[in-house]
């Protein structure tokens, strides 16, 4: 019997372990559709000063506009994006689409920063630096404005090249992000041997934060070793105003959270810039014509 069930349950897993490769190997071909046909879009969540409550950019985040299924997260096919290899040309085009997003944005008023994320295999492109210059002329887009997010994990993955790259780009003028910083276990003396602007402490850090939790130290020693490595603080996930107050008190300069925006589409995230995160009623009559 137990033999029986043991049979059974293998041809279950095996079975399961099939239908899963197929249905990987499916999505990889409709991603390659995806990224030919345009259905890939991208939304735009602002990154606010908390001291001003003034937007200071955008980080372009991707989603999958899918015939059937409606809007995808990345976190339904980047993975599979990753694993085929479809993430060069995915990078591509989303690299480009916010440096035209960014530069569609500028303003007398507004100069906002664009944030795209930067994943592993198209950092390792021997002409990565020649893309991300190309993108900028292209759009029309100044160098200063454009942050590429890498995460601590990828940043330390081929050390080598990468400080080479990034100070290549770096002498342009982009500017680098420690991405979900905190997540890597990385020590601090690599991370002052990395070529890079801003940090941003990941969400899982964020949460714990504000009125009630005795376990904020770890933020705080986080805020203070970006301080002295000369790093813009960025705060991930804000969602409560108790941890917005808190991290200002702690000398954090930004947050990005739903607590102002959630990701949003390219003519709402005009809007935002436009009057402002939230509260209108404080920010009526800063409308500069955009809209
Ligand atoms: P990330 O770069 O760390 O982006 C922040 C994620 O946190 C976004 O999820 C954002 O919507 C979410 N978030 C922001 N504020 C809050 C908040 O207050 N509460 C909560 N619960 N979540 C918040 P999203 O858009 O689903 O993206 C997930 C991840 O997918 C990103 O994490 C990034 O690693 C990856 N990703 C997104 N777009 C791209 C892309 O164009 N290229 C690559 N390589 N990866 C991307
Ligand atoms: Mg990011
Ligand atoms: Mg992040
Ligand atoms: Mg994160």
């Amino acid at each position: 019997w137990a033999k029986d069930r043991g049979k059974g349950t293998i041809a279950v897993y095996e079975a399961g372990l099939h239908a899963e490769a197929l249905g990987k190997l499916a999505l990889r071909s409709e991603l390659q559709r995806a990224i030919r046909e345009n259905e890939l879009v991208l939304h735009y969540q602002p990154t606010v000063d908390l001291t001003t409550q003034r937007i200071t950019g955008f980080e372009a985040l991707v989603r999958w506009n899918h015939p059937t299924r409606g809007l995808l997260p990345p976190l339904e096919f980047i993975p599979v994006a990753e694993q085929s290899g479809l993430i060069v040309p995915l990078g591509s085009w989303v690299l480009l689409e916010a440096c035209r997003a960014g530069a569609g944005m500028q303003s007398e008023r507004h100069q906002p920063s664009m944030a795209v994320n930067i994943s592993a295999q198209q950092l390792a492109k021997t002409d990565f630096v020649d893309e991300v210059v190309e993108a900028l002329r292209c759009a029309g887009m100044p160098a200063e404005r454009l942050v590429l997010e890498i995460t601590e994990s990828v940043l330390l993955d081929d050390m080598t090249n990468t400080i080479t790259t990034l100070a290549r780009l770096r002498d342009r003028g982009v500017r680098v992000a420690i991405d979900d910083f905190g997540t890597g276990y990385s020590s601090l003396s690599y991370l002052a041997q990395l070529p890079v602007d801003v940090l941003k402490i990941d969400k899982s850090f964020v949460d714990k934060v504000g009125d009630g939790y005795a376990d904020a130290s770890l933020v705080e020693a986080i805020i203070a070793m970006s301080h002295s490595m000369r790093l813009t603080t960025v705060a991930e996930g804000v969602e409560h105003s108790e941890q917005a107050a808190w991290l200002q008190d702690a000398r954090c300069s930004l947050g990005q959270g739903y607590l102002w925006s959630r990701p949003v589409d390219l003519p709402s995230a005009r809007a935002l810039l436009v009057r402002g995160t939230h509260r209108p009623a404080a920010v009526v009559g800063e409308g500069d014509g955009l809209l």
